[in-house]
C-alpha cells in the first residue's frame, strides 16, 4: 500500500472540489476587538475580523481577564487531573452552580468543549435509557450527530424545524419506547431559530424528553443570557440544555444543565466527561466571571441585535443576497465553492477584511456562503467598509445578487 499517495489523493479530492481549508493565522489584539494581525505568507497585515464567534467580545472583557489572571496566580496552570482524580477545583464546582442557576435547572455538568458535551451526553443516553429513540433535526451540528451515531441506538431524522414531520415520526414510534428530541435553538449557518414551544408541545404529547443545543444563543438571548428558551419563556419545557463557554462567553468549555438525577446519571455514564483532564482553573474562573457579568448586562445583547439588524439592512440596500435570518447571524449567499473562496480571499488580500468561506460539508452544496457575525464593536464605519468591498467584489467576480437566492 502506498500510504503517502493515498493521503495525497484524499487531499487532492477535497482541493479539486474547492473545499481545501486554509486557516488564517491571526494575532487578535486584546483591547482592540475586532481587529487582529494576519500573519500572511507575505508578512503581517492589520485586518478586521468579521466571522468570530466571540459574539460580544467577552474574550477581552477586563472582568473576565482579571478573573483568569487571578486564578493562574492562585492555583497555577492545569487542573492536574480528571474530574474524578483530583481535577475538580473549586472553580468547577462554582461554575456548575452558576450555570444551573442561569438555566433555572437543578444541576449542570461541565465538559472540555461544547462538542464533547454533545457527543458524550447524547451517546451515553442510549446506555441509561435502553431502547431509546433519538429524533434529530437534519441540520443538527456535527457534535450531536457524532453523539447519536456513537451511541449506537435508534435514531430518526426529521426535516429541519418541520414539526409535522417530527410528529409523524413520533406517532409511528412504539408508544412505550423512551424518546428524546434533539435540536438547536439558533442554527448558526442559516441564522434561523427553531420553534421551541411547538417542539416542547409535541414532546409532552408523545412522552419524549427534549435536548436543546443553545450554543449560539447562550449569553446572547433572554434577559439574563440563558438563551432562546429564556427569551421565549419555555425554559421549564426543556429537559436538557447544552451550551458552550467558548462562543458568546468568550472562553472555552461546554456544559449541560438539567434535573439532578439526569445530570448525575450522565456524570457517571459519559465517557467523554470522565476520562479526560478537566478544564484548567483559569478557564473555569474566566467563564464564571463571564456568565455572571452577562447575566447583568442585557444592554450588550440589545446593542448586539441592533448591530446585526443594521448590517442586514445595509447589505440588503446594496442588493447583496442576505439569506433570511432572524438572529444575530448574517449569512450572504454565494452558491458556489470556488466563488465563495475567491470572494473571501479577495476581501482579505485587497480589503483587509476577514470572513471565512463556508462550504460543503458544513452547509449543503449550492448554498456556499459568507457568514458575518457583527458584534457590538463592529461600528457603522466598519460596516460601510465591508458593504463597499462586497459590492465591488460581487460585480468583479460576477456573483448573483438579490433574487439569486431561490431556495
Ligand atoms: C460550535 C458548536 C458546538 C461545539 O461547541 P464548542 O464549545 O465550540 O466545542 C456545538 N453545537 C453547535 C451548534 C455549534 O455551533
Amino acid at each position: 500500500m502506498d500510504y503517502k499517495a493515498a493521503f495525497k489523493a484524499a487531499v487532492g479530492q477535497v482541493r479539486s472540489e474547492g473545499r481545501y481549508r486554509v486557516f488564517a493565522d491571526l494575532k487578535r489584539h486584546c483591547g482592540d476587538f475586532p481587529r487582529a494581525t494576519w500573519v500572511s505568507p507575505q508578512g503581517e497585515r492589520e485586518i478586521v475580523v468579521w466571522c468570530s464567534n466571540d459574539y460580544l467580545g467577552q474574550g477581552q472583557n477586563p472582568v473576565v481577564l482579571e478573573a483568569m489572571h487571578e486564578a493562574i496566580d492562585a492555583h497555577g496552570s492545569g487542573s492536574g487531573g480528571t474530574r474524578n482524580i483530583s481535577g475538580t477545583t473549586h472553580h468547577h464546582v462554582e461554575l456548575e452552580l452558576e450555570l444551573a442557576d442561569l438555566h433555572q435547572k437543578e444541576a449542570a455538568l461541565l465538559f472540555t468543549s461544547g462538542y464533547v458535551a454533545n457527543e458524550a451526553a447524547l451517546s451515553c443516553l442510549y446506555k441509561i435509557l435502553p431502547g431509546l429513540i433519538i429524533f434529530s433535526d437534519e441540520l443538527n451540528h456535527a457534535s450531536m450527530i457524532a453523539g447519536i451515531r456513537n451511541g449506537g441506538g435508534q435514531r430518526q431524522v426529521f426535516r429541519h424545524n418541520d414539526l409535522d414531520h417530527l410528529e409523524s415520526l413520533l406517532k409511528a414510534a412504539p408508544v412505550d419506547a423512551p424518546k428524546l428530541i434533539a435540536f438547536e435553538s439558533v442554527y448558526s449557518m442559516d441564522g434561523d431559530i427553531s420553534d421551541l414551544a411547538g417542539t416542547i408541545a409535541l414532546a409532552k404529547k408523545y412522552g419524549a424528553l427534549t435536548y436543546l443545543d443553545e450554543v449560539h444563543a447562550v449569553g446572547l438571548y433572554g434577559v439574563r443570557g440563558a438563551g432562546v428558551a429564556e427569551r421565549d419563556g419555555v425554559m421549564d419545557g426543556i429537559d436538557i440544555i447544552e451550551g458552550t463557554l467558548g462562543k458568546a462567553f468568550g472562553v472555552m468549555g461546554g456544559y449541560i444543565a438539567g434535573d439532578t438525577d439526569m445530570v448525575d446519571a450522565i456524570r457517571l455514564f459519559a465517557s467523554g466527561f470522565i476520562f479526560t483532564t478537566s478544564l484548567p482553573p483559569a478557564l473555569t474562573a474566566g467563564a464564571l466571571a463571564s456568565v455572571r457579568w452577562l447575566k447583568e448586562h442585557d444592554e450588550v445583547r440589545q446593542i448586539h441585535q441592533e448591530r446585526a439588524e443594521t448590517l442586514k439592512r445595509m447589505m440588503t440596500e446594496a442588493g447583496l443576497p442576505v439569506m433570511p435570518s432572524v438572529s444575530h447571524i448574517v449569512p450572504v449567499l454565494v452558491g458556489d465553492p470556488h466563488h465563495c473562496k475567491l470572494v473571501s480571499d479577495l476581501l482579505l488580500s485587497d480589503h483587509n477584511i476577514y470572513v471565512q468561506p463556508i462550504n460543503y460539508p458544513t452547509v449543503p452544496r449550492g448554498t456556499e456562503r459568507l457568514r458575518f457575525t457583527p458584534t457590538p464593536y463592529h461600528t457603522d464605519a466598519l460596516m460601510k467598509d465591508l458593504v463597499t468591498a462586497l459590492d465591488k467584489l460581487w460585480s468583479r467576480c460576477n456573483v448573483q445578487r438579490m433574487g439569486g437566492y431561490a431556495a
